[in-house]
Parts: structure tokens; sequence; C-alpha cells
């Protein structure tokens, strides 16, 4: 995949997919076939010193609602039955946790940051044993391609009929004329609108459940 740093229009889709701010963003791994950003690699420590160890943020908001749908149907405890009677596929998921710290690190060295001991030798999404979140497979995997993630290949192909970055639907995916989140509004924001939940030093791993 080629990723490419955002451009200060991607800045202003991010916020309005993810209806708040968004921040240290590195680049932008996965996009729409329209050129909408799908993915925000995030730098693994923000500016305000918090630890982020969800690299690959599911930004798209068509895509983390069809990821969410999966997560209620019950696809995670199907996953994790299946990695403990599925060597093969345990071994290719401990692959997969060990190919997110190697794209992890070298965004680190992009962004210029020193090792973040905090987060050192964990991923994000449960891996390498267990499924906990399937918008971070599904992140990972768009930005890494097919192979990289053997679950998180299988998300993005459940969620196909939904949602592919080869089919635009971004038009009624999110407001598009909403006032763009700035820093300062930020909180008001929060506190006026439902469905997000307070900034905490807690990184974030879930686009749905926080901001
Ligand atoms: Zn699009």
């Amino acid at each position: 995949m080629n990723a490419t740093r955002p451009s200060s229009d991607d800045l202003v889709t991010l916020s309005l997919q993810l209806r708040r701010p968004v921040r240290d963003v590195v680049d932008i791994p996965a996009r729409c076939v329209c050129g909408n950003p799908v993915v925000a690699t995030t730098a693994p420590r923000l500016s305000n010193g918090i630890p982020f160890p969800t690299t690959f943020y599911l930004t798209h908001p068509a895509a983390t609602a069809a990821v969410s749908r999966l997560e209620a149907a019950g696809v995670m405890a199907q996953m994790n039955d299946r990695l403990g009677d599925d060597d093969k596929l345990a071994a290719r998921y401990r692959a997969a946790h060990e190919d997110y710290l190697a794209r992890r690190d070298d965004v680190r060295q992009r962004a210029g940051l020193d090792p973040v001991w905090e987060i050192e030798g964990i991923s994000a999404g449960g891996m390498p044993q267990r499924v906990k979140c399937l918008h971070v497979l599904a992140g990972h995997s768009l930005a890494a391609g097919p192979g990289a993630n053997p679950l998180g290949d299988e998300v993005v192909e459940l969620i196909a009929t939904e949602f592919s970055t080869l089919r635009c639907v971004c038009a009624r995916s999110w407001d598009h004329d909403a006032q763009v989140p700035d820093q300062d509004l930020s909180r008001h924001v929060r506190r006026r609108n439902q469905g997000y939940a307070a900034e905490s030093a807690e990184a974030p791993t879930h686009p749905e459940e926080t901001p």
C-alpha cells in the first residue's frame, strides 16, 4: 500500500469522520477509491505524551459501523475459538502481531519519536493471543494489504457488501457540511453530543467508543 502524508483536506475529513479533532496523524495508508481517508496512521506517542498503541486507526464511518455489526454478531468469539483450535491460524496471527509492531516502529522512526517503552511488545486488538477489537484488525489489513493479518483480512471480506475501498459510499457516511471540530471546541462538543466518550488517559482502540 502506498501510504501518503495527510493533506490539510485529509485532516478536515478525518475530523468530520470521527467527529473530533484528529492529532498526530503520520500518514493515510488506506483510502476510498474517491480519495477520502479510510485509515489514519497515528504516532505511537501522541504530542500530549500519551502512548497510543492503535497505529492503524479505522476512521471511515461506513467501515467502522460495518465492523461493529460483526462484533455484535459474535464474530470475535468465533475467531477466538478458532485460534484455540487451529495452530496454523494461531501462528499466522502471531506473525500479524509482529508485523504490527514492526510497522509501528517504522512509523515511530518516521515521526522522529523515541521508543515508546509503555507499549513495547504490545500491539493492539488483542494480538497475539486473542481477538478483542475487529476495528484494529481491519485497520491493520487495510493499511498493510492482504496477507499481513489473516483475521483482519477476514473482517475486510466480511464487510465487503457494506464497505469496500473500491466502492465509494462517502457521501452518505458522514456529515460533510458539519462544522469542523477543532481543539478549542472539542470539550464543549463532547459534552453536548451523545456518543462520545470523555477523553481519558487510556489510549483508545475502538473508534465508536472513544473520541
Ligand atoms: Zn469515497
